[in-house]
């Protein structure tokens, strides 16, 4: 599909965004709060993602370790975006796995992306050593 700027809103539009991104896969997390918004995710870095409506306009939903930031538009309800699990100085030491600071988009926000034809990569972050809210 290649780099490309997407377009991505909530169902009511209050929240809106653009990631730059070229998108060949979508991740499917088995992570509690993955799970139960049947969630399809991919991740953008930071300088990836541009907010077009305040951040302060959401709601935020802390759980887990409390460094997981789960965003909802207080309209409709709706995710559009995540940022995932801050890992410790010292979990990052002792991590051989990548260290992501970056934000997980809510695929099915993003204009004109047909999810359905993008290959799926199954996530366990239930299964890893982490606390479960790393997807
Ligand atoms: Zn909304």
């Amino acid at each position: 599909m290649g780099q490309q700027t997407w377009e991505g809103t909530c169902h009511c539009g209050r929240t809106r965004f653009q990631i730059t991104a070229d998108i060949d896969h979508i991740r499917i997390c088995d992570c509690t709060i993955c799970y139960q918004r049947g969630a399809l995710n991919f991740r953008v870095e930071d300088a990836q993602f541009t907010l077009l409506t305040p951040l302060s306009d959401l709601s935020l939903y802390e759980w887990g370790t409390g460094t997981a930031k789960d965003y909802f538009c207080k309209t409709c309800g709706i995710l559009p975006f995540r940022r995932p699990r801050r890992v410790t100085a010292q979990e990052a030491a002792n991590s051989s796995r990548n260290i992501f600071t970056g934000w997980a988009i809510n695929a099915r926000c993003l204009k004109g992306l047909d999810t359905s034809t993008l290959p799926i990569h199954h996530v366990h972050a239930s299964k890893l050593p982490l606390p479960d809210d790393q997807q």
